[in-house]
């Protein structure tokens, strides 16, 4: 997602504000790594372009809404997920060494441009949590015969194996008489 930032570069000082609700796929195809399908519209801007000598500072808040599912019933739930961001996109004419560039973290176009994609991804990998419960207390599944424990009670204890007896007897080829 490319923002254009003419009369910017070259003017320290100079600032700008980027309040923005863009949808996900403005950011790319496949740009959200572990969250991939899961990102909802809108992801929420509220940045400022800041002009300095060596190139944009942006900084400031994203927003994203994610759906992930409970760790231990699989339901989906939706997670509200904020970043701080304060990133420095370099101009390379005030870079000495080009390996100091950071790919995805330059001025784009002419220097007409930053493009955020890079940048909104990765802060949203880093503040993924990585587990979540839909609640404290959720029952989850029942590791003997599947069903969510929140809905059912299957009468299962938590240590219950699958009885042998009846494995057994599913073996068999009863006559059907
Ligand atoms: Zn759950
Ligand atoms: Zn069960």
């Amino acid at each position: 997602m490319r923002v254009p930032i003419t009369g910017l570069v070259g003017h320290p000082g100079e600032t700008r504000a980027l309040a923005r609700e863009v949808p996900a796929d403005e950011f790319g195809d496949d740009p959200w790594g572990p969250a991939v399908g899961r990102v909802l519209d809108p992801v929420v801007l509220d940045l400022h372009l800041d002009a300095v000598v060596e190139g944009i500072l942006v900084r400031g808040m994203l927003g994203f809404t994610v759906e992930q599912p409970c760790a231990r019933c699989l339901e989906l739930q939706q997670v509200d997920v904020d970043a701080d961001v304060a990133e420095l996109f370099m101009d390379p004419r005030r870079v000495e060494d080009e390996d100091e560039l950071d790919p995805g973290y330059e001025l784009v176009d002419d220097l007409t441009a930053v493009d955020l994609t890079v940048m909104v991804r990765d802060a949203l990998v880093v503040d993924l949590p990585l587990r979540i419960l839909c609640r404290e207390d959720c029952q989850g599944l029942c590791p003997t015969c599947g069903a969510d424990r929140n809905q059912t009670d299957c009468g299962h204890g938590p240590g219950d194996e699958p009885d042998p007896r009846w494995a057994a007897l599913a073996d068999l080829d009863l006559p059907l008489e």
